[in-house]
């Protein structure tokens, strides 16, 4: 097969226009040199005489973190020329962050991979597209034979856009194993998973421009002012209103520094600080009642727990304060409604799922949800986090969060055409099939341990690296291990990224370059659930393709490229974007990702200018009525032309303007308690005036809705609910009806099916208070998690503490993002942070005689040593070192600069921080431990 690329556009007309730049540039240098006298009067240039240059302006989005910032680029004859603000965007407004402002630089690095490459010998060659496919390609066929399709595990990218994020998971279906997965396992699955079973879905509650309306915000364990800077200008547009600010942070963070409240906590105590702050609340009947009555669950329960947590005993454990702890309590309740962010400080950690749930209780007790200017407020990190976690690659669902069960692979075996047991036969049986594949967050450990402990037929043999960077996981050395056992490592991305130098193999290495998101065009989701239309800035460069491109040459080398663009037409070897999001549309109905069009999006794109930055809602134009970005769920078909849901559970607007009650998931009863939410309790508009379940054909027609289908909507709705009926009719008739296809229930306090119904403190696996380790104990070993055996108790019952006195905890920088590898490889962010450095407390570093500047080695449990640079700082308090993640390239203090590919190497090296992180999960979705762990200090 032939992988020459058919021109599509524009080759010749750009050669020319770089040819004509040339000559513009040297008659510029002529003209500096030319005498004062003789300069006549300034007139507009015409760079090459006789052929001006038309310029068209792309609207794309950045590319960096979910916040969605609009960037205009301004391209010349298929050449991106320049960037300027999108000033019309309700989101960023016209503001950049230095990321933001050199997205230009990321698709033109000099870094970025060109061509397909091979390591032979130790060396990267070039090699074409076809031998990569095809050796690629002969080489999945063998493991498959050997070992199964389970053998493979692909680690897709959260900066796919929808459309790509989506055909992934459908590709890996298709190869036949669940072993797929992404970023969000390892920064925000905690946070999916506490608000999804406590609310109903697991995202975001209101918008970052909704903060506009808020009176205080607790900031805890996130830090947006790096993170996510043009966030920021929403809530500092608050505070001048008048809103509180609160941090909890463990470091002084930049964000810190705004703060009207500033409380440091020990790292890992986030339960017990919270139940200290709602210990406050319902001492002095802060809470909402009426709230709490109506629209909630197992309360009590909670209060039970909290009345635990007296103020003495919070000090103690998490090293507040009372008195700081009171004040936090009262600002939230007396400055309502009142928001809370969070991030990683909060999700990544062995109780992440249980600290979430902690915050989203806190918000149900205050009545914070479903209002402007409440709302738990869940900062994403990539710019397309959100879609790829919605419809993308993970391991425990297909797209929509339908799950894996049967009527979940009916499903979609309906939507895309093909055959049920087709896609069963290519499985290795039924049962690995609906079972949840192997995490991202652990992957090395399903190469390396004892087949007989892995619940699956093989060990992992080969892996995809799909645009992910893996020094954004933990374990380092072990993972280097695992990859010098694979058959095969496969690295497809527009820069090498840290596994391209530091697997330490000779061969069985593929290098793959990606065209980058600007080279591409599709819908990305931003943190607040607004989809955004991306267009194609420019073609891509140098011999780099599409991923959905390089998806669909690996599926027509594997022989099952019919079945996946079933629906899908397909131009020079390229899947239309467009009709994968129309199978989107018609496959999403659980998260309404259904009413978002491609015609709808490109339609707000255009018309960004006429949404109000406050309430992100279109006040005129022809998106009149709709909220910027259709943010999901936007129910039902194009044609019903919802207007997106801009606040989660907000009932006091009907559904079909956007309001939701929380959602009927888990029955009507438990225990004896109603589930449903009280009567008189439902949305402005609604028919029924009590709790519900959610909707099906039977439940239709006991109502007597049933004839409001058309015959063809009753013919495909008969014997299905609103998630499976293909038709959407029962999701229109209910939505007239003024109801919500997902029931209206009450948010669940008390989880019964997770490991702690109502979340309790446990230690730190790594804790440094021995003392509390037998009082707070962490959950028992498990032998078949996520299809691994996973440690608790016996890692626990390890005391580092003598050797490794210190707590290490990590976060982020303004300047890079995530692994880091393109921001690194970018010149003018690189020049902002040149070193990998440790933050020390002053006392600390006295202790080692270290100072700024100098390089000190960081030891961890793990046997990794660390070498960077010491930031001697009071943002860090005594015992506690703090370190960015972005940084990689180093191995245990060598550079691996010859390791990558020529010319490969990011400008900016240094250590990984998660090199040494010591071993650690939630226990609910495997998200890895970066938060707290123990090392020490030695100068280098
Ligand atoms: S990195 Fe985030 S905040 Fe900065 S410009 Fe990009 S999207 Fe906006």
């Amino acid at each position: 097969m032939s992988l020459v690329k058919t021109t599509r556009d524009g080759g010749l007309k750009r050669r020319r226009f770089l040819v004509g730049a040339g000559i513009a540039a040297g008659a510029g240098a002529l003209a500096r040199q030319l005498p004062l006298n003789v300069i006549d009067k300034a007139e507009a240039a015409d760079p090459v005489p006789g052929a001006a240059v038309p310029t068209e302006i792309k609207r794309t989005i950045c590319s960096h973190c979910s916040v969605g910032c609009s960037v205009d680029a301004v391209v010349a004859n298929g050449v991106w020329v320049r960037q300027e603000a999108a000033f019309d965007s309700p989101i960023n407004m016209g503001a950049h962050c230095a990321k933001g402002a050199s997205v230009r630089e990321h698709a033109f690095g000099e870094h970025r991979l060109r061509y397909p490459m091979k390591l032979v010998n130790g060396k990267y060659q070039r090699i074409s597209w076809d031998q990569a496919i095809n050796e690629i390609g002969d080489k999945l066929i063998q493991l498959r034979q050997q070992a199964g399709p389970d053998a493979l595990m692909v680690i897709g990218s959260s900066k796919h856009n929808n459309e790509q994020a989506y055909l992934l998971r459908k590709w890996v279906s298709f190869w036949g194993s669940n072993n797929c997965d992404h970023q969000a396992r390892i920064c925000h699955s905690t946070t999916v998973a506490g608000v999804a079973q406590t609310y109903g879905y697991g995202a975001m509650t209101n918008s970052f421009n909704d903060l506009h309306h808020s009176k205080a915000v607790l900031f805890i364990g996130s830090n947006p002012a790096e993170a996510h800077p043009i966030s920021m200008l929403h809530f500092l547009h608050a505070k001048e209103l008048g809103a509180k600010m609160i941090v909890i942070d463990p470091r002084f963070t930049r964000t810190a520094r705004f703060a009207h409240h500033y409380v440091r906590v020990r790292p890992g105590t986030d339960i017990p600080l919270v139940w200290g702050i709602l210990w406050h609340i319902f001492e002095n009947g802060w809470e909402d009642k009426d709230f709490i009555a109506a629209r909630t669950y197992g309360m009590d329960d909670v209060r039970k727990e909290v009345a635990k947590w007296t103020p003495d005993k919070v000090s103690d454990v998490t090293g507040v304060p009372e008195s700081a702890v009171r004040i936090a309590a009262e600002m939230l309740a007396k400055n309502r409604p009142s928001s809370v962010v969070w991030c990683m400080g909060i999700t990544q950690h062995h109780v992440g799922t249980a600290n979430v749930r902690a915050l989203a209780i806190l918000q149900l007790a205050l009545g914070n949800i479903g209002v402007p200017g409440g709302g738990a407020n869940i900062y994403r990190g990539h710019d397309n986090v959100q879609g790829a976690t919605d419809v993308g690659p993970n391991g425990d669902s297909l797209p929509g969060y339908y799950g894996l069960a049967e009527g979940s692979w009916k499903h979609f075996a309906s939507v895309w055409g093909v055959d049920y047991n087709w896609i069963l036969s290519r499985f290795g049986s039924k049962e690995l099939m609906e079972k949840p594949g192997i995490t991202v967050s652990r992957w090395f450990d399903a190469v390396n341990e004892q087949n007989q402990f892995i619940d699956q037929p093989s060990n992992l043999r080969a892996v995809f690296y799909w645009g992910h960077a893996p020094n954004s996981q933990t374990r380092l050395p072990d993972m280097k291990a695992a990859m010098q056992k694979l058959d095969m490592l496969v690295v497809i991305d527009p820069y090498p990224s840290m596994t391209a130098s530091m697997h330490g193999r000779t061969d069985g290495v593929y290098l793959l370059p990606a065209a980058s998101q600007f080279e591409t065009q599709g819908s990305c989701t931003a943190s607040n659930r607004s989809i955004q239309w991306r267009e194609r800035v420019i073609m891509p460069l140098f011999e780099c393709k599409t991923d959905h491109e390089i998806m669909y040459l690996f599926a027509r080398k594997l022989g099952f490229h019919e079945e996946l663009c079933k629906n899908i037409k397909v131009v020079h070897n390229e899947p239309v974007v467009e009709d994968i999001l129309r199978e989107i549309n018609r496959s999403c109905w659980t998260i309404g990702y259904t009413g978002c069009s491609p015609e709808r999006l490109k339609l707000h794109m255009e018309n960004k200018h006429t949404f109000n930055p406050t309430t992100m809602r279109a006040d005129s134009g022809p998106c009149k009525g709709d909220y910027y970005g259709l943010p999901w769920p936007c129910w039902g078909t194009p044609e019903m032309k919802h207007p997106g849901t801009p606040i989660l559970y907000d009932i006091n607007k009907s559904v079909a303007e956007g309001g939701l009650p929380f959602r009927a998931n888990w029955g009507v009863e438990h225990n004896g308690a109603s589930l449903l939410a009280a009567d008189g309790s439902t949305n402005k508009g609604s028919e029924l005036d009590v709790g519900y379940p959610e909707f099906d054909h039977v439940f239709l027609k006991k109502l007597g809705w049933w004839n409001e289908l058309t015959p063809a909507e009753q013919a495909l709705a008969e014997g299905k609910n609103w998630k499976t009926d293909l038709s959407g009719g029962i999701i229109r008739v209910v939505i007239a009806h003024g109801c919500a296809p997902f029931g209206n229930a009450r948010a669940r306090c008390n989880v019964w099916n997770f490991p702690d119904p109502v979340p309790v403190h446990r230690e730190p696996l790594a804790s440094p208070r021995r003392d509390l380790v037998a009082k707070y104990p962490t959950y028992e070993d498990k032998s078949a998690f996520w299809r691994l055996p996973t440690l608790y108790k016996s890692i626990q019952a390890q005391d580092y503490s003598k050797d490794f006195p210190l707590i290490m905890t990590s976060g982020r920088l303004v300047e890079y993002e995530g692994g880091g590898e393109e921001t690194r490889s970018n010149p003018w962010l690189a020049e902002l942070q040149q070193n990998m450095f440790v933050e020390i407390n002053p006392r600390d570093a006295a202790q080692i005689g270290a100072r700024v500047g100098e390089f000190v080695w960081v030891e961890t449990p793990i046997g990794a040593r660390m070498k960077m640079m010491a930031m001697v700082t009071e943002r860090v308090p005594v015992g506690l070192v703090w370190m960015p993640f972005h940084f990689g390239g180093w191995w245990m203090g060598e550079d691996l600069e010859r390791h990558y590919p020529e010319g490969g190497a990011p400008t900016v090296r240094g250590e990984a921080c998660n090199t040494g992180w010591t071993y650690g999960y939630d226990a609910v979705t495997m998200m890895q431990e970066t938060k707290v762990s123990l090392c020490r200090l030695v100068r280098a």
